[in-house]
């Protein structure tokens, strides 16, 4: 089995978010950038699926800037096997993402690919989902477990009502939760061998996608100021807080 998983170089989750002077995005010069945590569990999970015998190749792909290829040195370093730069500078979004990794996916044949359920500086949660509408591949959405069998793979779902468990047919498309595993730290040895793994460029244009924007952002602001929060010398005072300033009770 050949895995596929896709990861997007994003603002470190450590890092304060500025937005820029001109509204027009949030700023990411001279900014810390890493790998998506969710794109980080994806790698993971596919690693172990390596490990225990079930895939003999993890590629990792990443389409943006130049230094997305940072990011893909990253999986390399934990233990993918090679990767595949897509090079665009223009802003993509979901839609056009998606388009990109179905061409790669197809190329490479690819039995599973392990996106992560949510990029966290747009949120958008819906490369995945497009992925496999466009494949006509079975998806399997925010796994907290992943099986393979004979038929395809058992995964288990978080949701609202308790744990789901489906059977999915192979070759399938997948989105990992936040527990699915635990990522490992690339050793030192690790991260000089990634060096040297092969990772190749395409642009957009050669795997004939077309990745024009349907989306034009309009404006980004911060996040209105929090007002300072009061102290309440006791309970009848803040029901009466409550009730007659806040009206929620
Ligand atoms: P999103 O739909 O933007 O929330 O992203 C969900 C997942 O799609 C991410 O966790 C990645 O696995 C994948 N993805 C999003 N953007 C990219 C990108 N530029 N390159 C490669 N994979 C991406």
């Amino acid at each position: 089995m050949k895995i596929l998983v896709p990861v997007k170089r994003v603002i470190d989750a450590n890092i304060r978010v500025r937005v820029k002077a001109d509204k027009s995005g949030v700023e990411t010069e001279n900014v810390k950038m890493a790998m998506n945590p969710f794109c980080e569990i994806a790698v993971e999970e596919a690693l172990r699926l390596k490990e225990a015998g079930h895939a003999e190749e993890v590629i990792i792909v990443s389409a943006g800037p130049e230094k997305c290829k940072e990011t893909i040195r990253a999986g390399l370093a934990m233990g993918a096997d090679r990767g595949i730069h897509v090079h665009a500078d223009d802003r993509l979004e979901p839609l056009g993402i998606a388009k990109i990794l179905k061409a790669v996916a197809t190329q490479e044949d690819t039995d599973l690919v392990i996106l992560g359920k949510q990029s966290i500086d747009d949120d958008n949660n819906q490369t995945g989902q497009m992925l496999s509408a466009m494949m006509q591949r079975p998806l399997g959405s925010y796994i907290s477990s992943i099986r393979k069998n004979d038929t395809g793979f058992e995964i288990v779902r978080e949701i609202d009502t308790g744990l789901e468990k489906l059977q999915i047919g192979s070759p399938a498309v997948v989105t990992t939760d936040l527990r699915l595993n635990e990522p490992r730290y690339a050793s030192l040895p690790n991260i000089m061998k990634a060096k040297r793994k092969p990772l190749d460029t395409r642009t957009p244009d050669e795997l004939g996608v077309d990745t024009t924007c349907r989306v034009e952002v309009l404006e980004v602001n911060d996040p209105p100021e929090r007002e300072a929060g009061i102290r309440v010398s006791s309970a009848r005072e803040l029901v009466e807080k409550l009730k007659n300033e806040a009206k929620v009770i």
